[in-house]
């Protein structure tokens, strides 16, 4: 029987309605709207395209978007001065700098400039400390109306899987789960919050050994590699969760991760690419935006 396909993007036009309401609110109790900054270095066409589509969906949200363009050739001290001064601008509430950066610049060094509490990434290590620490689950992270402030700022991406898996009804609490990549923005943060919700973890990469024979053992799949196919039928147990964040762009468009009419064969449920996890991460960085902003 072919997988139960579940759809991202309908769960995050849901999750999109509800930050416009919560901003909605906001505004008519007379605060002002919750703001973005987005920073893109350079010409990479899909860092203008996931820019672009991150400046629409806060525009249709009523978050007001405040974007700096600068040249691939910036010095790195003129990036790191302006970040430093979004981070000291009452007006913004969060700060994203589209990665990647040019290689010869420290992204470490530009990272160091952004707060925790305007880090809508995630990526400061005061975020991913409270992640990994444990201090975030899953329901810190998708709450998005609360008279506490936000207990740190969880990764898109990941914090987008987590809402999906639990809209879909999967079970984490003692399941295995295998994540497959350990970026510091996908797989880390993603194996964290499994981890957190009591899923049994574990994670793979570049040199694990017989990475099929890892997957197979996976109630839960999750591909985060960046190279288009690589999980087939072969590393899928038979019932299996499969959730694909890969994004790559072929010659025959955008694909993921996992080869879907395979894996669809085998898996109990599935995501697609494009209209899986994608459209959750721009819904996320919205909620991490009213989240930062509370
Ligand atoms: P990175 O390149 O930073 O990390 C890739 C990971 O995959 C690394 O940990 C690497 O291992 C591992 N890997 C590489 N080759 C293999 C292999 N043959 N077997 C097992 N593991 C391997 O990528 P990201 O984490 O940033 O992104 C991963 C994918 O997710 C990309 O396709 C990206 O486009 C997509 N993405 C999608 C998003 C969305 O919104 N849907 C958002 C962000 C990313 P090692 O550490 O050993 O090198």
């Amino acid at each position: 029987m072919a997988a139960e396909v579940l759809d991202g993007k309908a769960i995050a036009a849901d999750l999109r309605s509800r930050v416009e309401e919560v901003v909605a609110a906001r505004v008519r109790a007379g605060r002002r709207p919750p703001g973005l900054a987005t920073v893109l270095v350079g010409d990479d066409p899909a860092s203008h395209v996931y820019v672009g589509s991150k400046r629409k969906a806060c525009a249709e949200a009523g978050i007001r978007s405040i974007h700096h363009e600068l040249p691939g050739d910036v010095a790195e001290e003129e990036l790191i001065d302006l970040v430093a001064a979004l981070d000291r601008d009452p007006g913004v509430d969060g700060i994203l700098v589209q990665m990647p950066l040019p290689a010869r610049i420290d992204q470490d060094r530009v990272l160091a400039e952004i707060s925790a509490g305007k880090d809508v990434d995630g990526l400061t290590p005061a975020n991913a400390g409270h992640l990994a620490q444990g201090r975030i689950g899953v329901r810190e992270a998708l709450e998005l109306e609360s008279d506490r402030p936000a207990v740190g700022l969880v990764a898109c991406t990941p914090a987008g899987v987590m809402e999906i898996l639990h809209r879909s009804g999967v079970e984490l609490a003692g399941a295995e789960a295998v994540v497959v990549g350990r970026s510091i923005l996908v797989g880390r943060p993603m194996a964290s919050l499994l981890l957190n919700a009591s899923a049994t973890v574990t994670v793979c990469h570049s040199r694990t050994r017989d990475l099929a024979a890892a997957c197979r053992r996976a109630d839960l799949l999750i591909a985060a590699v960046g190279r288009p196919g690589m999980v087939g039928a072969e590393s899928i147990k038979p019932g299996a969760t499969v959730i694909d964040v890969g994004m790559n762009r072929t010659d025959e468009g955008l694909v993921g991760d996992v080869d879907f009419d395979a894996a669809s064969a085998v898996a109990g449920r599935i995501t697609p690419v494009p209209g899986g996890v994608g459209p959750m991460t721009i819904a996320m960085l919205l909620a991490n935006t009213v989240r930062a902003a509370r």
